[in-house]
Parts: C-alpha cells; sequence; structure tokens
C-alpha cells in the first residue's frame, strides 16, 4: 500500500551510536536507526526493552547519555540547538492522552498552535476544525474531553499533535489504554495519516498495523535494535529467537 521511499532520500530522523544509561542500569545502546521521509517504522518490542525511552530522547524529553540525534536537519544531541525548534517538527501522541479537562475538543486542539506558534485565534480555530473533520469529530468541538469515549480523546491527541504541522509524527502505545472495542478508530485514523504521506514512528503492539502500515519493523529487545526488516519478513520469518517469542506471545 505504502511505497518504500528511495533509497538515496537522506534520513529525517537519524540516529547513531545512541545510549541511555539511568543511574548504573544502560536502557538503550548501540541504537543506530535512519527513518526517511513519508517513511513509517513500527517499534515491537517486550516491555522495559527501551521502546519509549527512544522516543523520548527523539524529541529531547530525555538527555542522551552518548550518542547523536538529527531531526530534519537539527541536532536533538547539540546542547546549543533551540528545543522548542526542534520540538515544531515533532509531533508525540502517549497512551495516555493529557487532554486539557477544562478545555473544550476545539481549544484543545487550537491552544499550542497560539502559544507556541503564535497563531491568530482565527488561523488556529480553522486549522483545528479541519483536524477535527480528518480524525471524525467535527460534531465534539465544543464538548469537553471527560465526555468522550477514550478512544474519541486520542483523535483528538492526535488532532492537536498534528495542528503543529509535524515533519514527524511518533506514536507511544496509542492504543494500549484503550477498550478493545476501541482501538480500531484509532488505528483507522493513523492508518489515514500513514496513506496521507506522513512520516511516522510507531510504538505499538498491534501486529496487524505493523503488517498492514510499517514499511519496516524494528524489534527492539534489552535496549538494543534485535532485528529488523520489511514487515513480511520480520514478522512471520524472524530470524532471531527474541523476536520469534515476542511474536508468539501477541499474535
Ligand atoms: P518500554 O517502553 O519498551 O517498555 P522504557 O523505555 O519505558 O521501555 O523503559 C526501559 C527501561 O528503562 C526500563 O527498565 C525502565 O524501568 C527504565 N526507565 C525508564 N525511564 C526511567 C527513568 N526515568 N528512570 C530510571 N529508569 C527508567
Ligand atoms: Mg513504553
Amino acid at each position: 500500500m505504502t511505497t518504500t521511499p528511495a533509497a538515496d532520500i537522506r534520513p529525517i530522523v537519524e540516529i547513531r551510536g545512541l545510549k541511555k544509561v539511568f543511574g548504573d542500569h544502560t536502557v538503550l545502546e548501540h541504537i543506530d536507526f535512519a527513518v526517511r521521509p513519508g517513511e513509517k517504522v513500527v517499534v515491537l518490542g517486550p516491555s522495559g526493552s527501551g521502546k519509549s525511552t527512544m522516543l523520548r530522547c527523539i524529541n529531547a524529553l530525555e538527555t542522551v547519555t552518548s550518542g547523536e540525534i538529527v531531526v530534519n536537519g537539527v541536532s536533538v544531541t547539540d546542547p546549543k540547538t533551540n528545543l522548542n525548534v526542534l520540538r515544531e517538527h515533532l509531533g508525540m501522541v502517549f497512551q495516555r492522552f493529557n487532554l486539557w479537562p477544562h478545555k473544550t475538543v476545539l481549544e484543545n486542539v487550537m491552544l499550542a498552535q497560539e502559544i507556541v506558534l503564535g497563531r491568530s485565534k482565527a488561523d488556529a480555530k480553522a486549522r483545528a476544525l479541519k483536524l477535527l473533520d480528518k480524525v471524525g469529530l467535527s460534531a465534539k468541538a465544543d464538548a469537553y474531553p471527560a465526555s468522550l469515549s477514550g478512544g474519541q480523546q486520542q483523535r483528538v491527541a492526535i488532532a492537536r499533535a498534528l495542528a503543529m504541522d509535524p515533519k514527524v509524527m511518533l506514536f507511544d502505545e496509542p492504543t494500549s489504554a484503550l477498550d478493545p472495542e476501541l482501538v480500531g478508530e484509532v488505528l483507522a485514523v493513523m492508518k489515514k495519516l500513514a496513506e496521507s504521506g506522513m512520516t511516522m514512528i510507531v510504538v505499538t503492539h498491534e501486529i496487524g498495523f505493523a503488517r498492514e502500515v510499517a514499511d519496516r519493523v524494528v524489534f527492539m529487545d534489552g535496549g538494543r535494535i534485535v532485528e529488523e526488516g520489511q514487515p513480511d519478513e520480520v514478522l512471520a520469518n524472524p530470524k532471531e529467537e527474541r523476536t520469534r517469542t515476542f511474536l508468539a506471545r501477541v499474535l
């Protein structure tokens, strides 16, 4: 469905020799990883393997111990980098949606546009309404988050991230906190986003999504990338025992 971009295109996300240590616990080591514009990468791996930490290093929510990360030509790991500029390129969606409870859905999607990007209220509103339409929630613009289902709240969180016009979207288990019947509507929005050409790095246990949407699957264990490749290779015919064991559990 998606086309793999030509191999000579410069990566939009590049990680070289990433290492992250918490205290005396090495959480990530020898991570080398590049994502090309428009590519969709699904990251799989057991709990504690370092998936969230890797995403958090990419958008500088964590400082790295060593190694380099470059996003859209901006070095994340250079202390001189203005992290606000970096984060304008990156949208992130977490397991927990963290919407502002006392703001309406529309206000949730408008707020950062006005504060961070300095957009006018009218511009922010126009963009927010367009995105709420895209995630199928125009009718909920004036509702408060608490009145929405978890799936609807996560779709608002996706719209809110997209409102910043990111170059890359990072998803950290976006459906893990949802009741099973609400997972599909969120995956459908993500699939549509993938089809629109967005560059995406998605941590998920949804193997069906990986199979359908990913250009590449990366399997992590023990803070390292153990195996990566096209989804049909890695999912149907994993080379590493650890990948096989993991897949046997989640499939
Ligand atoms: P995953 O997302 O794959 O479940 P994480 O990246 O959340 O894994 O965690 C990887 C390891 O790093 C775990 O052992 C976790 O306990 C540890 N870890 C994560 N964040 C911190 C932190 N802020 N301080 C100390 N240890 C952490
Ligand atoms: Mg995690």
